[in-house]
């Protein structure tokens, strides 16, 4: 019988939620694509990583199951609405249970698995419950898993109910992106090189970079703002094409908030979901400004339609009606200005 080639298995979750939109995901695929070519540099990596990579939004979802890594193609990774962290350490679990080669009498199996999860925002989903199961399960047990707080809009101790092992990237931003996959290419590069003779520990300290710091249960941070920016789901009335327009919460008089535009994003896939235009989130249009053109076309402004999807929408005179065909549903309708605010659904973040 020939030896079994033992593998170091690396699991990569990445939070792939709409927050990310912009040159957040620009950088998320940049740096993972550098990572990956720095990794195949290194014979020891060759021998033993194999790599697989799960992404959450909306649900989770395996972009590519575990792989070696001198066949490791970079996969093309899609946003969603929402955090599905839940749904994402469940599938974690199954695929633990499906690809990881066990030790039998016969032969030795594969290494622990080192599992990274990066996340910049609030779970959508219910999570609570598997999160405790996964870490009794996973966690103390079978694999080293690293839960990675990408900025400020996290509760880190919500990962802790995950992992003993949470970091916390400081000032979170395309720059420090790079920071996360230092970590975690730092840590693969010295389990794979110190694995056959002393074993490995996940993190070793001397390589955890400037920005990422260890978090504790008894760090206190500031509760993440909620609703620090908010998210449309939009589509442009000419060419029917998806975008994301994204708004930043800022304080208005008398303690009161309002939404102001930052950023409109074309994306050509987009995991939505069933529920986006029954969405139960609603924001009024009343604390929506400097809303931003539509990518696509430059409209500069936006309209609701009857079924509840948003468009963007050519400027006109305010006594003129406009007909206009929803690119959601497809139908024809004539379109007035509304003066008072309407709620309308926004993405989950
Ligand atoms: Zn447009
Ligand atoms: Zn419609």
């Amino acid at each position: 019988m020939s030896p079994y080639n033992r593998r170091l298995p690396v699991y990569l979750l990445l939070d792939c939620s709409e927050s990310m939109v912009g040159d957040a995901f620009s950088a998320l695929n940049s740096n993972l694509s550098k990572m990956i070519s720095d990794l195949k540099q290194d014979p020891h990596n060759l021998e033993t990583v194999a790599i697989s990579i799960i992404t959450f939004s909306v649900n989770a979802r395996q972009v590519i199951p575990l792989t070696d890594l001198y066949s490791f193609q970079i996969p093309k990774l899609t946003l969603g609405s929402g955090t599905a962290l839940g749904a994402a350490l469940k599938l974690l679990e199954q695929c633990i249970d499906r690809e990881i080669v066990k030790t039998s009498a016969e032969r030795k199996g594969d290494y622990k698995p080192i599992c990274f999860i990066l996340t910049d925002g609030e779970p959508t989903d219910k999570w609570e419950n598997i999160a405790d199961q996964f870490k009794q399960q996973i966690s103390k047990k079978r694999s080293e898993v690293i839960a990675v707080a990408f900025g400020p809009d996290i509760d880190t101790n919500k990962l802790h109910r995950i992992s003993d092992t949470v970091f916390v990237v400081k000032n979170a931003d395309t720059t420090t992106f790079s920071e996360f996959f230092k970590l975690v290419s730092a840590s693969i590069s010295t389990a794979s090189q110190k694995i056959e003779t002393v074993g490995y520990r996940a993190i070793d300290p001397s390589s955890i970079p400037n920005e990422v710091v260890i978090s504790t249960l008894e760090d206190r941070r500031d509760f993440p703002i909620m609703d620090r920016f908010i998210f449309l789901h939009t589509r442009c009335s000419r060419d029917k094409k998806f975008y994301i327009t994204k708004y930043e919460k800022k304080h208005i008089q008398g303690g009161m908030h309002a939404f102001q535009g930052i950023g409109s994003y074309a994306l050509d896939s987009f995991d939505i979901g069933t529920e986006h235009i029954a969405s139960p989130l609603k924001v009024s249009t009343e604390l929506l400004f400097d809303s931003k053109p539509c990518p696509y076309c430059g409209n500069k402004l936006y309209a609701i339609c009857k079924c509840g999807g948003i468009h963007c929408c050519p400027e006109s005179k305010k006594e003129v009606t406009l007909s206009l065909t929803c690119p959601w549903c497809n139908q024809t309708d004539t379109y007035g200005f509304s003066s008072g605010g309407l709620d309308i659904s926004r993405g989950a973040g």
